[in-house]
């Protein structure tokens, strides 16, 4: 038997043995263990009999590639038995714009987290705005209270759990059934958690997100996205991605796939030293408060607890109240901690960060200064070795 068809044990192999087996066809890759790099657009038909009948696995480079597809095999076994297909697309905002757009029209309402991702907001308050769509936020902790908020209009709901700067936790479940009862589809946004921590198809979401570019790529060195969807979505979604011309770049799907083999390793450890932090950080005089859904002390611990199977490496910390200017000694004087957007590669970072100046639907006021971490792989003595240089700059300049 082929070594890399799994396909008759497949439905009893754990997330962690799958990310390793899916997409791997050895016989088409002529023994390698993973797909060639397929950069391409032109694909040729053998007969004319054939290219009548766009007959052939593949026909045109933005619709697949033997790349794409070993890629889009292995996220579907990821998502789960509810994916009915993933979407791969050039960025994670570009995957929440492709879905918003393939879903909605013009004339509808749109509910969206408080918490959501600050690109999101921007493309439903300019694009969405300017073909007649409305978007209306909530409060991320409303739960089914969200019922309240539907307009006859209301086509979908926007969640983000927990949100990637104040890591509010969000009742996925609660929302899903109220929306689906006034046939609303619900769009989450899932980067924190990668669908290996939370599976949010089987919790209601119709459409799952991630920004590929985070924890899938893991290296800080791909820009990447991907929309899966279940049986109920999916036909919009796939329609949406063809009109729309997305698809993305042969080298970023390549290390995507290189990405998810390790992924679950990387995510482990990501947690495990996340948490070492988070509780080595709530200890510290300078922290006020850490705000980490996996710490028994968050607010947002028993929903994590109930719809998350784990946590990954990025969480905030909310200080004691001082000016800007020893906020700033902090940041200049840590080395290992890289000042820079975006998270889930290799390596940690920190920003500032202030939820007051966008929020619409609910009042931010954590009562001091505060910083976004994510948690790289380094030693967590030597980050906090890091921490504590900081912490002494901070102090000096309060
Ligand atoms: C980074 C991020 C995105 C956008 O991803 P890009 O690849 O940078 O476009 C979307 N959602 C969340 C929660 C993110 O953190």
């Amino acid at each position: 038997m082929d070594s890399s068809d799994h396909s008759d044990i497949a439905s009893s192999l754990s997330p962690q043995t799958l990310l390793v087996t899916s997409g791997r066809d050895t016989t088409a890759q002529k023994g390698f263990v993973n797909p060639p790099v397929v950069r391409g657009s032109t694909v040729l038909y053998p007969t004319a009999e054939d290219l009548h009948a766009h007959r052939g696995e593949y026909s045109y480079g933005r619709h697949g590639t033997p790349t794409t597809k070993a890629l889009q095999q292995a996220l579907m076994a990821l998502e789960g038995p509810h994916c009915a297909g993933v979407g791969l697309t050039p960025s994670g905002v570009s995957a929440i714009s492709t879905a918003l757009l393939s879903v909605l029209k013009a004339g509808d309402h749109l509910l969206v987290c408080d918490n959501a991702y600050r690109p999101t907001r921007l493309f439903c308050e300019q694009t969405l705005k300017r073909f007649g769509i409305e978007t209306s936020y909530f409060d991320p902790l409303i739960g089914a209270g969200i019922e309240s908020l539907f307009k006859p209009n209301t086509a979908a709901v926007m969640v983000e759990a927990p949100g990637s700067q104040s890591f509010e936790m969000t009742d996925i479940p609660a929302i899903a059934a109220v929306a689906h009862a006034r046939g609303a589809l619900v769009i989450d946004d899932n980067t924190w958690a990668t669908p290996l921590y939370h599976r949010s198809l089987e919790q209601g979401v119709d459409i799952s997100i991630q920004a590929g570019t985070k924890y899938i790529g893991g290296h800080s060195d791909i820009m990447f996205g991907t929309v899966a969807a279940n049986q109920a979505a999916w036909p919009k979604i796939a329609e949406g991605i063809r009109q729309l011309g997305v698809c993305a770049g042969p080298d970023d799907v390549f290390l995507a796939l290189r990405g998810l083999r390790t992924l679950s390793v990387r995510l482990a450890q990501h947690q495990r030293s996340g948490l070492d932090m988070a509780r080595w950080l709530a200890e510290r005089p300078e922290v006020q408060r850490v705000l980490h859904p996996a710490l028994e002390s968050d607010p947002g611990h028993a929903i994590w607890k109930r719809d998350f199977t784990g946590a990954s490496g990025l969480f905030s910390i909310v200080l004691q109240h001082a000016p800007q200017k020893a906020v700033d000694a902090l940041l200049d004087t840590v080395k290992l901690f890289g000042m820079g957007y975006s998270w889930g590669g290799f390596e940690s970072l920190v920003i500032p960060f202030d939820c007051a100046t966008y929020r619409s639907a609910t009042k931010w006021n954590p009562g001091g200064p505060t910083l976004r971490l994510h948690i790289g792989l380094e030693s967590t003595d030597d980050l906090k070795a890091d921490l504590e240089r900081g912490f002494a700059a901070f102090n000096a300049a309060r």
